[in-house]
């Protein structure tokens, strides 16, 4: 099935059963009226470690964090439209000029396991162009998730590398979490060592226990 036709059946399916919020529980819709202000993107700037700006549209934490797990962890997609505008704020406010969108290459594992790309699903759900597939893995990442930050450096050194030469081509990495930016600053290395301009960075949350951001 497609991502599309998976999305409208998920929705089709909410419209039919009870459902219940995906930030709080609530039996109501896919996201109640006390949560839905929680999802309006609140610009978070701050550069990267490498000196990559990174804008982020919402912290992940409370509200923010129960919707995106629901989403990409629980197959809730009909949550993807509020989640999908908040990205495209961060997204459009991170884009300085013309620049070509570039997602973190998703394990198959986990496309196999939740049936669809989620990073994919919010740029469609926003009337986004698609990412360029520039980028590549070059060995399997363990799942960061279960890795401190200097592990998750180690695990994540020369794991990407550009598809080809990108002299001359700018681009924008967009991600849905940030955790401690250690996967965007691998893919923004990849991509300049490919000869890539990589203008900033644009990621839906960020973890700002990781970021120091209080
Ligand atoms: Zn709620």
């Amino acid at each position: 099935m497609t991502v599309a036709l998976l999305s409208a059946a998920l929705d089709a399916w909410s419209v039919l059963m009870p459902v219940a919020c995906a930030g709080c529980g609530a039996d109501d819709r896919a996201l109640c009226a006390a949560c839905r202000p929680g999802l309006r993107a609140t610009l978070h700037r701050q550069p990267l470690p490498d000196g990559t700006a990174l804008v982020s549209a919402l912290r992940y934490e409370g509200v923010v964090r129960r919707t995106i797990l629901a989403f990409k962890e629980q197959g809730r997609t009909d949550v993807s439209r509020p989640l999908a505008a908040a990205f495209s704020s961060a997204i459009r406010a991170a884009a300085a000029g013309r620049v070509e969108l570039v997602s973190i290459p998703p394990s198959h594992a986990g496309v196999r396991r939740r049936g669809y790309d989620p990073v994919r699903l919010l740029l469609r759900r926003a009337g986004l162009p698609r990412p360029s597939p520039v980028l590549s893995s070059t060995h399997a990442r363990a799942r960061q998730k279960t890795l401190g930050r200097e592990q998750r450096g180690r695990n994540l050194a020369g794991s990407m590398a550009a598809k080809g030469t990108l002299a001359g081509r700018r681009f924008l990495l967009v991600d849905d979490v940030a955790t401690t930016g250690a996967t965007l600053m691998e893919a923004a290395r990849a991509l300049r060592e490919g000869g890539a301009e990589v203008v900033a960075a644009a990621s839906l949350a960020f973890t700002p226990k990781h970021f120091g951001d209080s």
